[in-house]
């Protein structure tokens, strides 16, 4: 089959594009997001419900710990190389980690949500 298409997935908006974008994996409505990476409970405009896949518990530490050990070798690296004055790398972290956090939770939980969806339509 092309590019994994299948009659479940058919039509569907990828992980990549529904984590950017916010795209309903149903009818392609920027619904997805009620916050910046947080899952809105369902889609405004077609009812599609998401409160059931949103992850919960521990399992997003499996996202979390490796982006925060990867950002923190990245600091590490960029102060042995280039020894920025402090300012600069407060001022710099303090809009790169929320960024790459908040990307990095975004295609989990639309990974997540598609997973989820393509579950429920294959039973
Ligand atoms: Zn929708």
């Amino acid at each position: 089959m092309l590019h994994g298409a299948s009659p479940a997935t058919k039509g569907q908006p990828g992980v990549t594009q529904a984590a950017l974008f916010g795209l309903c994996p149903a009818c392609e409505a920027r619904t997805l997001w009620a916050a910046p990476a947080m899952l809105a409970p369902s889609c405004r405009a077609c009812g599609q419900d998401f409160a059931g896949a949103q992850p919960k518990g521990r399992s997003l530490l499996l996202v979390v710990l490796p982006v925060t050990v990867l950002l923190v070798l990245a600091a590490l690296k960029l102060d042995e190389a280039f020894r920025p004055p402090l300012w600069a790398q407060a001022l710099g972290w303090g809009v790169v980690v929320p960024l790459v956090m908040i990307g990095a939770l975004r295609l989990a939980k639309a990974a997540a949500l598609m997973r989820a969806l393509r579950r429920s339509r294959t039973r």
